[in-house]
């Protein structure tokens, strides 16, 4: 909101409709009078709004508080509705695409994935809007009871054209993503970065329930951050916070896809993991074929060596922005101990560290990347 700008009563009623909403999304069922309770608004304005919703389907009732047996008027619950609307999460990374439907509560009613190809991206994301179109055709959501379509790629992308402006691994200009699954599927697309949406999703689903300030980094894979402070995700002046992949380790170094020297990325992305386990071994395909042999004795050293450039980045970070925690996601922390032997690596940077400073996303990749959810349901609940 900018500084200076007044509200008029329309204005008051959808904020009071989206603080309401918020709450219920955050604390889950409650009666009409904790709900007044909490958002500071008297019962009658709340039974307003709650009609108003309840009338929109947006939310039910869910009957009586369990086990409170008392006179007078019985308790009455309500939740956001999960089968209000369902929204098409489409995540494209750097090796595989998932597609997910889910319903309001992030619950996955059906998923698909396959694998993201580099050339000819325009033919990619044809490919991508059919498979879209398909599953929401089997999952039977009609356009009007579609919250939206959330479309989340690596690197810069800018939200408000639903532009990707280049991903250096998959491609390396800009692309109206928006323009072009939402041409094809007849209606509007959301499109965020990967990381922003996770801490999107963080805020909404994960951690930022009960934190204000998150370091969220992510491995894999490529590697990158996202910063969500005092409750909010910090874009930086050119939406490029966060760029941990790209801090630089010292002169002279590998070349990264970037097109710089010496960052991050350029020695613990999954592929510069897997060509350094190639000159080791003289051969990586079998880790290739099977990246849990990561965890394995025969790389140990090697491993030990890139999570130590991790540790040294990420401990610079903190002292930099100091949050109430760390949390990992991406599929290399998946790996058989990897995520503990990172903690004790880091640890041994920051040796007064809490056992739970560094915890793991609740968004796995087990959870079928629904982060574009988020942004979707981030877009609902504001007014
Ligand atoms: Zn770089």
């Amino acid at each position: 909101m900018k500084k200076y700008q007044g509200m008029n009563l329309e204005n008051v009623k959808n904020s009071n409709q989206s603080a309401v909403l918020r709450l219920l999304h955050n604390k889950g069922a409650m009666s009409r009078k904790d709900i007044a309770e909490a958002v500071g608004l008297t019962a009658a304005s709340v039974t307003l709004i709650c009609n108003e919703l309840l009338e929109k389907n947006i939310i039910s009732e869910l009957g009586e508080v369990a086990g409170e047996k008392r006179a007078g008027r019985k308790k009455i619950l309500v939740d956001i509705n999960p089968e209000y609307k369902k929204a098409m999460c489409i995540a494209i990374e750097m090796d595989v695409t998932y597609l997910s439907v889910t319903d309001m509560k992030g619950r996955i009613i059906s998923t698909m994935e396959f694998e993201t190809v580099s050339d000819d991206p325009e033919g990619y994301l044809k490919k991508v809007s059919d498979a879209a179109a398909r599953l929401l055709w089997e999952c039977d959501v009609s356009k009007d009871r579609l919250l939206g379509v959330g479309v989340t790629v690596p690197g810069k992308v800018d939200p408000k054209l639903g532009v990707s402006l280049g991903t250096n691994n998959i491609w390396g200009r800009a692309l109206p993503v928006g323009d072009i699954i939402g041409d094809s599927l007849g209606t509007e697309v959301m499109v965020e970065n990967n990381l922003k949406s996770s801490a999107q999703y963080e805020i909404l689903f994960g951690h930022g329930r009960s934190e204000r300030n998150i370091f969220l980094l992510k491995w894999g894979p490529g590697v990158g951050s996202s910063m969500i402070m005092d409750g909010q995700i910090y874009n930086g002046a050119n939406n490029a916070a966060g760029e941990i992949g790209h801090m630089t380790l010292g002169k002279n170094g590998r070349v990264c896809s970037c097109g710089r020297r010496g960052c991050l990325e350029a020695y613990i992305s999954t592929h510069a993991i897997l060509d350094d386990v190639k000159l080791m071994l003289g051969d990586a395909s079998r880790y290739k074929a099977d990246l849990s042999l990561l965890s394995g004795d025969e790389v140990k050293s090697l491993m030990d060596e890139k999570m130590d450039r991790m540790a040294i980045s990420l401990r610079n970070s903190m002292s930099l922005i100091d949050p109430d925690r760390v949390v990992a996601l991406g599929y290399m922390f998946d790996l058989p101990g990897m995520f503990d032997r990172f903690k004790d690596i880091y640890k041994s940077y920051d040796t007064t560290m809490a056992d739970d400073f560094i915890v793991k996303s609740e968004l796995g990749t087990k959870g079928g990347h629904i982060e574009p959810l988020a942004m979707l349901l981030n877009d609902f609940l504001s007014y």
